[in-house]
């Protein structure tokens, strides 16, 4: 990072420089002196982290588009630490919150539902329709190797659940009364989901 030294001490000189033309109001251009300080070194540092960021998402990226996703094992008691008991009830122990109570099934906010456990983008909010059973109801996942379905005979009725690809988060069940285009309905619980609103 030759170049970055080089960076600071043009800078240093030039500050230094203009402070000792102006040490009249010394007081005032140490302020200046501190300031571009710590401009040069936030610039340095965003220098030194960009490449390892630049490199790691598009290795990501290339992850999600390639075959399985990657998997995030974690302990029960870990889940537990870190979700609200709910959370924990719904995504870990496959709960269903009950109808229209969760925080999405009327959100019409545009952005990314995420996995609630691992973050995983599992719908969008422009496939996110009103179904009017008090769920969060979506016709399409964002990203099918996300969001993977099983077959769930419980409760005396066979259905489809639909988990997160990444962590195994329970997410709801995917029925087949939606809407065009797919015609499905993924009927996916509030609780294990996380909006990221879009900007
Ligand atoms: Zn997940």
């Amino acid at each position: 990072m030759k170049w970055i030294r080089l960076l600071w001490h043009n800078l240093k000189a030039n500050v230094t420089g203009t402070a000792m033309r102006h040490d009249a109001c010394g007081r005032y251009m140490n302020t200046v002196l501190v300031g571009a300080a710590a401009a040069v070194s936030v610039i340095a540092v965003s220098a030194l982290a960009a490449p390892s960021q630049t490199v790691s998402s598009r290795a990501k990226a290339n992850e999600g588009s390639r075959s399985m996703p990657n998997k995030v094992t974690k302990s029960d008691a870990e889940w537990k630490k870190e979700l609200t008991p709910e959370e924990y009830q719904v995504a870990r122990q496959k709960g269903t919150e009950r109808a229209f109570t969760g925080k999405y099934w009327d959100c019409h906010t545009p952005g990314v539902y995420k996995c609630v456990c691992c973050g995983a983008d599992l719908f969008n909010s422009n496939t996110k329709f009103d179904s009017g059973t008090g769920w969060p109801s979506f016709w399409a996942p964002m990203n099918k190797e996300n969001v993977q379905a099983n077959s769930d005979s419980t409760f005396g009725m066979t259905r489809t659940e639909v988990v997160c690809s990444h962590c195994g988060a329970h997410l709801g069940h995917v029925f087949d009364d939606g809407p065009a285009p797919t015609h499905l309905r993924y009927c996916i619980n509030s609780a294990s989901l996380k909006l990221d609103e879009k900007k």
